[in-house]
């Protein structure tokens, strides 16, 4: 159970590139999923002319569910640009896993909500920091990946790719740098500070 909202226009506009994909998550609606908004931002995507194909469905938390879930629709991913996920952030961050190569953005924020969150065995945790950054990061989360919930960079205690604070896991910025190396998109972490509202964490 959890509460999404939709992130506003300009901040999804100023993400999506070309041709897009989107994935709408209905797993945990239950009590808040801005459905009416989400398929409004789908067909003006596709009046737009960049919709590559859409696709409803719920769990995207489980990796083993979305695999299956999708191997309809891979021409469709294959074709796009941009994979725009409307979910929690711990769906956003499965498909940023499954497809490494590919733009994945999160059209949502999610909003702290005591209780279960998924049926995944949680391999990608989202605290619900009620502000996603997962568009900045590669589509890692900042708020778990890293022991201090570092939002602008690390902390530089981090000794070969460990963490300075829990040495048995690796640094969730080194992870986060990594991947957008790879995605070619570096230039994301010159994009000016962020400041983390902490009245969103309380805002249920
Ligand atoms: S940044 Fe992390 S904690 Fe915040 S909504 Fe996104 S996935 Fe969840
Ligand atoms: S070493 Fe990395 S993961 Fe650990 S607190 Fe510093 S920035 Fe965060």
């Amino acid at each position: 159970m959890l509460i999404t909202e939709l992130k506003n226009q300009e901040t999804i506009q100023a993400q999506v590139q070309g041709k897009v994909f989107a994935l709408l998550c209905h797993g945990c609606s239950e009590i808040r999923f801005p459905e009416k908004e989400a398929d409004e931002l789908v067909k003006e995507l596709a009046a737009a002319g960049v919709l590559t194909g859409s696709f409803v469905t719920d769990y995207i938390c489980n990796e083993e569910n979305l695999r299956l879930r999708l191997r309809g629709h891979m021409a469709s991913i294959e074709a796009a640009d941009t994979i725009l996920v409307l979910s929690c952030g711990v769906g956003v961050q499965t498909v940023a896993a499954l497809f490494e190569d590919k733009r994945v953005i999160a059209g949502c924020d999610t909003y702290r909500l005591p209780g279960f969150q998924g049926v995944t065995p949680l391999e990608h945790d989202c605290k619900q920091c009620g502000q996603c950054y997962l568009n900045l990061t590669g589509g890692i989360c900042p708020i778990t990946a890293c022991s201090k919930s570092l939002i602008n960079g690390q902390c530089g205690g981090a000794k070969d790719g460990k963490c300075e604070v829990d040495p048995s896991m690796e640094c969730g910025w080194e992870r986060i740098y990594q991947k957008l190396k790879k995605l070619g998109r570096l230039d994301v972490l010159k994009c000016p500070i962020q400041l983390r509202d902490y009245a969103k964490d309380d805002k249920v």
